[in-house]
């Protein structure tokens, strides 16, 4: 079929061996979604895009988490557009808010400076809120705890290509852990001890670091400096039972004491990176490249003509972020030694 025939076009072994009317074929998985009500009109575009593109096929479960309640006509809208079930959860106050040894005025002194340094998000509470609740807790959300497999969903995201197989199945065929599509290196001055932070607790606990990691692909000094390369978060797919397990809860309370969630601005994206690349075989970690992405202000679009004609893709291979000189996923080819696709130079 051409464009707009959807239906011929996928791969007949998918449809068979992943009928979405049979539910033995599914993984415990679910999508994710962090937001708050006023975020709804950009979140229904990501659902959309999801559906679309994905869970059409699959009927997944959708998890909305919000430090609020949300309300009926949020609950109403995005219900009616997930094909699986939703689920609507509360965070707990404890999981939102300065822990007890945070020092809120040294907090409030560093936000003031990074506002004068117009750092971004730099005078924001709630973004950091968001990023600890995302780098510590979002996987032990009581909605959470029976899945094991997620996908976070971001609100204003586009899919521009067709998943025609099971993603998560995907990964859990595969014991895959955690996947991206975009990599680029952190602001710096969002992060200034937080791989100094790091090593400490790698000193401190050398058996959660896993043999053959990516440590290369974030340090280009065998981890003397940390180069800022990180998986962009607001897409992950991955495996909860990881963020869950002893090396990283134990990894996440070092950083959470150490304060710089507060003291200075660390991401949940840097974080998640971080302990992927170094508590994860490397065969772990899988680079998406067919799945189409777009979150403002980044673009990956498969540059293979081929794939991108078969899964219908609506995207310019032009804006394709994945070979530019600054993205990290150059980086990540090398150290794993994967073939880049034929023409990337044109796309760099
Ligand atoms: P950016 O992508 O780094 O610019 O950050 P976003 O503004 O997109 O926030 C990241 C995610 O957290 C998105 O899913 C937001 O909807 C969500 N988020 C951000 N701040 C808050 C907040 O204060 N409360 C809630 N409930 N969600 C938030
Ligand atoms: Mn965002």
């Amino acid at each position: 079929g051409g464009l707009g025939d959807g239906k011929a076009e996928v791969p007949k072994v998918y449809v068979e061996e992943s009928d979405p009317s049979n539910e033995k074929d599914k993984v415990n998985a679910a999508f994710v979604t962090l937001a708050r009500n006023g975020d709804l009109y950009e979140l229904v575009e990501s659902i959309r895009e999801i559906e679309d593109r994905f869970n059409r096929k699959f009927h997944y479960d959708w998890v909305f988490l919000n430090d609020d309640v949300f309300d009926d006509n949020f609950k109403k809208v995005t219900s009616a557009l997930v094909s699986g079930k939703t689920h609507y959860g509360k965070i707990n106050k404890d999981q939102w808010g300065f822990p007890e040894w945070i020092d809120t005025d040294k907090a409030a002194k560093v936000r003031k400076e990074m506002h004068d340094k117009k750092i971004i998000y730099g005078d924001s509470i709630s973004y950091r809120h968001m990023c600890r609740y995302e780098s510590g807790f979002f996987f032990r959300h009581p909605l959470m705890m029976k899945y094991d497999y997620y996908w976070r969903v971001e609100p204003g995201i586009k899919i521009f290509c067709d998943i025609n197989y099971d993603i998560f199945r995907y990964f859990h065929d595969n014991s895959l852990v955690y996947g991206f599509t975009i990599s680029l290196p952190e602001y710096k001055e969002t992060i200034p001890t937080l791989w100094d932070t790091t090593k400490n607790f790698m000193k401190e606990n050398p058996q959660y670091v896993a043999e053959n990691n990516l440590m290369d692909l974030i340090s280009e000094d065998s981890g003397a400096t940390y180069n800022g390369c990180h998986f962009w978060s607001n897409f992950e797919v991955g495996d909860l039972r990881f963020w869950r397990s002893e090396a990283y809860m134990k990894y996440f309370e070092y950083l959470d004491h150490a304060g710089g969630f507060f003291y200075e601005r660390w991401g949940d994206a840097p974080v998640h990176s971080i302990a992927a690349s170094l508590f994860l075989p490397r065969e772990k970690v899988h680079f998406f490249n067919d799945v189409g992405y777009y979150h403002v202000p980044f673009f990956n679009c498969p540059i293979d003509e081929n794939l991108r004609l078969t899964h219908h893709c609506s995207c310019n291979p032009d804006k394709d972020f994945t070979f530019r000189g600054y993205s990290c996923v150059n980086r990540y080819f090398s150290v794993k030694g994967l073939e880049k696709p034929k023409g990337w130079e044109n796309y760099s």
